[in-house]
Parts: structure tokens; sequence; C-alpha cells
């Protein structure tokens, strides 16, 4: 665990493109998260803190691939048929109790050990399909290669070698892979606590009314989701007043207990936005003026709670469109440095553009679209035919984004363009 800078986020007044906001992201943020060790029942969607070495190698000795006879290759009657007496049997688990013997035809079954002697072993395992039975014994046909159908010994992997790495987010085949190698239990980052809220008095509960001029708070649920999805632990602190006191008060209180603070709308200079001035008089707020689209200045601050490090505070724009998208490509990657897990950029698909838009030059921006399979079987992607930040039912059509580089000004039906499935920025 680290503790972070005062001034991490400082950034100066400049329009700032996202690469160099995702660098500079990652150069100031670190695990402010402790390390636990968790069973493996629970280890997919963590993120690991330690690298893991394999103790053993797997498989951990030769075996069959195949149900059939195992044979010394030597053994065979080269340009025709071989016959030989069956003289042992070995089943997965159940290696063979002696020294196999040259001249041996031994039946074995997948996964069991190839026996082995000092004058070697049985090198080649015929397919029980291939093989004509015979009372006992077998007739083994012609072709087969040497050492066919057999596994070898730390084929998969070799003692000593690093099957995983700090930072990696588990998914299943890394559980896996850990229990193939003996490891019943994992040191993980524990979970970041994460603390939601809205503030505006517009905002409304959707189990509460909403009187004329108000709206149903969209963004803490979104938002909460998408943390979810990230493996955080996330406390929803609901709706604040639109008044400084309460404000510093709630922020001072979740700043003790969460390593960070999201909130959405309301951060800008206005007389009614008292975030700003409330987390100014808890710790430091920065603004960054991103060269994106959707998306505006997003605020990111620190507050010193009491607890050992300072916690960090993320305001999101108020419109729901915008709120997520820059959650998913600014925020998820904060998320993401401060859970332990290094960032890397998303990977993009190559897709054929179903639609033309207008852009301007200098920033990147999103286009909300849905995947379809073209008549040649590749695949495009159709835009939601409303571009409005708060037109939140567009995030519900679309499968992912677009993303347009900033010096691109225009896309036009048919041309390639790249497209970020929302699975890839959080899973
Ligand atoms: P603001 O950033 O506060 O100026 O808000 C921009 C727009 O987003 C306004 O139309 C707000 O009503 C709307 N908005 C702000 N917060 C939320 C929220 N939690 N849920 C839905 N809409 C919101
Ligand atoms: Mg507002």
């Amino acid at each position: 665990m680290t503790q972070l800078k005062d001034d991490c986020f400082a950034s100066g007044d400049e329009l700032m493109g996202l690469d160099t906001a995702l660098q500079r992201l990652s150069d100031s943020l670190d695990a402010v998260v402790d390390v636990e060790t968790i069973a493996l029942t629970e280890g997919v969607g963590r993120i690991l803190a330690r690298d893991q070495i394999a103790g053993r190698d797997v498989p951990a000795h030769d075996n069959s691939a195949v149900d059939g006879y195992a044979v010394w290759f030597d053994d065979l009657t080269p340009g025709g048929e071989t016959r030989l007496q069956v003289t042992g049997r070995i089943t997965a688990g159940h290696p063979l109790d002696r020294a196999p013997r040259p001249g041996e035809c031994l039946r074995i079954f997948t996964g069991a050990a190839m026996p082995t002697s000092p004058d070697g072993g049985p090198d080649t395992v015929f397919m029980q399909e291939d093989v004509e039975v015979d009372g006992d014994h077998v007739i083994l046909p012609d072709g087969l290669t040497q050492g066919s159908n057999r596994r070898f010994r730390g084929e998969d992997i070799k003692t000593g070698t690093t099957i995983l790495n700090a930072g990696q987010r588990l998914r299943p085949q890394e559980v896996g892979l850990a229990a193939s190698v003996g490891i019943d239990a994992l040191p993980v980052y524990k979970r970041l606590s994460v603390a939601v809220f809205s503030t505006g008095d517009e905002i409304r509960d959707p189990s509460d009314e909403a009187p004329e001029g108000c709206v149903f708070d969209a963004n803490r649920f979104s938002v909460m989701g998408l943390l979810s999805r990230l493996g955080c632990d996330v406390t929803d602190l609901g709706i604040l007043p639109d008044n400084l006191d309460s404000i510093t008060d709630a922020l001072k209180g979740a700043s003790a207990k969460h390593d960070l603070l999201i909130t959405s709308g309301g951060v800008s200079v206005g007389d009614e936005d008292h975030v700003k001035p409330a987390v100014e008089s808890l710790g430091r707020l920065d603004f960054w003026r991103l060269a994106i689209k959707p998306g505006r200045p997003i605020a990111l601050g620190t507050i010193n709670g009491g607890n050992v490090s300072d916690t960090v505070f993320v305001g999101l724009p108020g419109n729901p469109v915008a709120a997520m998208v820059t959650f998913m490509r600014v925020v998820a990657p904060v998320v993401k440095l401060l859970s332990g897990e290094p960032i890397r950029p998303p990977h993009l698909f190559g897709v054929t553009a179903a639609f033309t838009h207008k852009k301007k030059s200098g920033r990147r921006e999103w286009v909300r679209c849905r995947l379809e399979v073209a008549d040649d079987g590749t695949l495009k992607a159709v835009k939601h035919p409303s571009g409005g930040a708060g037109v939140l039912s567009s995030m519900v059509f679309s499968d992912g984004l677009v993303e347009l580089p900033e010096d691109q000004t225009d896309v036009k039906e048919g041309e390639q363009v790249q497209f970020l499935p929302f699975t890839e920025v959080c899973p």
C-alpha cells in the first residue's frame, strides 16, 4: 500500500489529451489497498498481489492422451502389423506397480502415467479404436509414429516458472492454472472501497416522487454498477442536499472509511455547486480539462480523512452518458490503479461504420454504437440516432463505443473505425 501525494492530480490549465491524462494517472497512482489471502473459490475478479511460481511440473509425469495400448516403438514390425500380448493395465491415478519390460503391451487409459524403468519405457500409445483385440493379444496396425498419443511431463508448466503475475485480474482460467500446480489460496489486493453519492436539488431517488423540474438519479446506479463490475466494495451514500455543511460533513465521514469517493454533476463553479468548496476545505481539488467528447472537466482530488492514506475524490459530469463514458475511459483506470492493477490501452476492434459523422479536430470522441452483422459476414457499427450526452437509452442500445482519434474530422459510411466494446473497459 502506498501513500498518495497531495498534488498527485496537479494539472495546470491546459487542455489535456486522453493519452497524456492516462500516462499521468499511471505515473502518480498506485495500490492504496492492503493484501489479503483468499481461497481459490473467491479468486475470480480479484487482483493478484504477488507473482505465483509453479512448485511442480504439469503434467507431473508423462501420460497417455487416449484410452488405448502403450508399447515400445522399437517392438513394432516396420511396414506391417504387430501382434503383442497385453501384460498389464494402467488406469488414471494408479501407476504400474513394477518396472515395464521391453516387448510388453500395456492397456492404458487417458491421463494414466506412462511407466518408466532404467531402460526407458513404452513410448508410444495406440488408440483403442485403431487396434484389433484377439483374446489377451492385440493386433497393432502399421503407420503410427514414435511418441504418438503421449503427453510429456511439464509440457504445460515447468517447475519454477512464473505462472501468474502480480497485478493480473484473475479470470476463471488463472484460478484454474493456480489450482493445477497445487496452489489453494492466493494473495490478492483487498477490494477498493468506494462511496458514491449524487448532489443536485433536482435529483430524486427513484423510490421517491419526482415533482416538476426534478429528475430521477440515474448516475448513482450506473456508476455503482460499473464499480461492482470492477470488483469494488461499493457504498451508496444516496443524494446529498445542496448545502455546504452537509456535503462537507458527509465527505469527511465517508473519507475516513473509503479509498475513493465518486460523485456526479454539480462539480462546476455555480452558486449552488458546493462539492468544489467542500472538497477544497478537506484537501485539494484539481479540474482536468480533457480533450474528449462526451465529458466535461473532470474533478480529481484528495481528501485527508485521517486514515492511513488520502482518499481520492472524483467528480464526474452530471449528464448520464458523459458520466458513464468518462467513467469508462478515465475513472476505470483510476479505480484499477488504486486497486493494484496496472493499466494498459484497451483493445479496440476494427469494424465498418454504418453511419456518417462529423467531429471537431483536436479531441477524442466516442460514438455510441451497436454491432450488427453486415451482408458480407463482417461486423458493422450502427450509430444510435441521438448523440445527446443525456440520452441514457443510447447506452442501452449500444454494445460499445466507436473511438475517433483526435485528428479525425469525419466518418464516412463504409469506412473502417475502431470499436471499443463496453466489456473491454468494465468486464
Ligand atoms: P450538472 O453537471 O450538475 O450541470 O448536470 C448536468 C445534467 O445532468 C443536468 O441536466 C442534470 O439534471 C443531470 N444530472 C446531474 N446529476 C444527475 C444524476 N445523478 N442522474 C441523472 N441526471 C443527472
Ligand atoms: Mg447540477
